[in-house]
């Protein structure tokens, strides 16, 4: 076990002033891998005063880009060359299979080498305005940034905050997830190594209602960029209001994945399991509704029960492992207690629902991949983020019906589509209230292209250009010639 007793503050590895600890778990056996000093709210004051002093009198903001740009991509090739060492350590701290560990590492690398190549790229505007007047828009960036993450993607949520922030010449202070810090800590260690100057990058540790409350709060703190749930975010929302920051917000789903039946069957089957039961449904993005063509569904929903039935659940440091444990013991009853719900609002259980405690899983805490049918719009478990290995199967008539049910819901982050039909699945993911829509396909996420989503699943985007410029603020600059 490893004691990890300091978080990372003015370029400095400092022990919290509350003197206290934390027991880091592995999901997939209930042992404590680590301790990690518990910060307070005291810590983020000291952390954002580094932050601005880094900012405005050590002038990082003025740093040339090509400066930030050389210590970010030499920040990805560190990662990349330790690319087993953190796999590793997120499938102790977070319990998914290696493998998918393997696929975050390669994507936090290539999200840093995205943002460090675009600091250098042109960002401004040149308008001719009424003569001799002319107008250059420049960007800018926000100030201290306070970044907030959930556990689901530990390392890779780290880099889509990090990057862009840093790439625009913000000063950050980032908070983890207090059930997932490892990573984090050895990401920083990085930071520290490739020779980020004391404050630009601050590391704080500790939970969401002391640590996390007080980077909303905060009057130093000029933009908050949070992960997580919708609840949580809207309470961060009225916290940032004090001082008007400029928030971002990346939140809850519950996502639609409608087969039509002229649909490629087998391609539609495995994205249908593929996009609810990767990461243990623990996903932001997951298809958690599949939505299916009334004459295709009871064939369909065999299929997908039959192979549900075969996904080989297991801790994620074995090779066979295709589905790991829930994150931790309270998640894991919260899952447990919405199958309950979904059987007592009278829906279907077809697969699964329950705990699985044989063969050597009795201490983590696995959940079978669990699919309900017969299910109506307004239960909750077709209405509310259940964030687990749980399918909730809803039938269509027509294509008026597919896109009503998939907007019958408060979140809007993202959707998708099978279909033959090329002209059907564009009007369908045209009508779709969601900010990520895949066609044939679900889940793959490029850096280049920005990632958010419509209603309650959030305000801003992150990734591609877009998240880029959420880290800036836009000034005019207007010349008389
Ligand atoms: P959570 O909201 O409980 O916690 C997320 C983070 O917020 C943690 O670091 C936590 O310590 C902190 N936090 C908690 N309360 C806080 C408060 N009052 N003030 C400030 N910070 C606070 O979410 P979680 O359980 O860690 O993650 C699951 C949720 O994250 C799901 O709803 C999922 O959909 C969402 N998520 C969204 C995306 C996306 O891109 N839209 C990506 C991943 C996860």
């Amino acid at each position: 076990m490893e004691s990890i007793l300091k978080m990372y503050i003015d370029g400095k590895w400092t022990a919290s002033s509350s003197g206290e600890f934390r027991q880091v778990i592995n999901p997939a056996n209930g042992e404590v891998i680590a301790v990690v000093t518990e910060g307070t709210a005291e810590d983020v004051k000291k952390a954002v005063a580094a932050a601005k002093r880094a900012f405005y009198e050590d002038g990082w903001w003025d740093t040339p880009a090509v400066e930030r740009a050389r210590l970010l991509f030499k920040l990805a090739d560190r990662l990349e060359e330790q690319a087993e060492e953190f796999a590793e350590l997120e499938v102790k701290d977070n319990g998914k299979p290696y493998r998918e560990a393997t696929v975050d590492v390669a994507d936090a690398v290539a999200c840093f080498r995205y943002y460090a190549g675009l600091a250098t790229k042109p960002h401004g505007q040149t308008y001719e305005v009424a003569d001799p007047m002319q107008s250059v828009v420049v960007r800018e960036p926000i100030g201290v940034c306070g970044q907030i993450i959930p556990w689901n993607y530990p390392l890779l949520m780290a880099a889509w905050k990090l990057a862009p922030a840093l790439a625009a010449g913000n000063t950050v202070v980032f908070k983890p997830s207090e059930i997932t810090p490892l990573s984090a800590i050895k990401l920083f260690e990085i930071i520290e190594e490739v020779g980020f100057p004391p404050g630009v990058a601050n590391l704080v540790l500790g939970e969401g209602k002391t640590v996390g409350h007080e980077i909303a709060v905060n009057h130093d703190i000029d933009k908050v960029a949070f992960t997580g749930g919708t609840a949580t975010g809207r309470s961060i929302m009225q916290a940032a209001s004090g001082n008007l920051k400029k928030i971002s917000l990346e939140l809850g789903g519950k996502s639609p994945n409608i087969v039509f039946a002229d649909a490629d069957f087998e391609t539609a089957l495995d994205y249908a399991l593929f996009a609810i039961f990767v990461n243990q449904g623990q996903v932001c993005s997951a298809g958690s509704r599949l939505l299916l063509e009334e004459s295709i569904h009871d064939e369909f929903v065999e299929k997908l029960v039959e192979r549900a039935k075969k996904i080989k659940v297991g801790p994620g440091n074995d090779p066979d492992t295709e589905m790991g444990p829930l994150i931790s013991e309270a998640h894991m009853n919260k899952v447990l207690n919405y199958i309950k719900i979904g059987q007592e609002e009278g829906a279907k259980l077809v697969c699964g629902g329950k705990r699985i405690t044989e063969n050597g899983l009795e201490k983590g805490y696995f959940v079978e991949p669990t699919i309900f049918i017969d299910t109506k719009p307004d239960m909750r478990i077709v209405q509310e983020e259940i964030f687990g290995p749980v399918l909730v199967v809803q039938k269509f008539k027509d294509e008026a019906e597919a896109i009503r049910l998939a907007n019958d819901t408060v979140y809007g982050l993202a959707g998708a589509v099978f279909t033959q039909d090329g002209a059907k699945a564009q009007r369908v993911v045209r009508k779709l209230r969601a900010g990520i829509t895949w066609i044939n396909t679900y889940h793959p996420t490029y850096n280049e292209a920005p990632w958010g989503g419509y209603k309650q699943s959030g305000i801003g985007r992150e990734l591609g250009t877009f998240g880029y410029e959420e880290y800036t603020e836009v000034k005019q600059i207007n010349t008389n010639l």
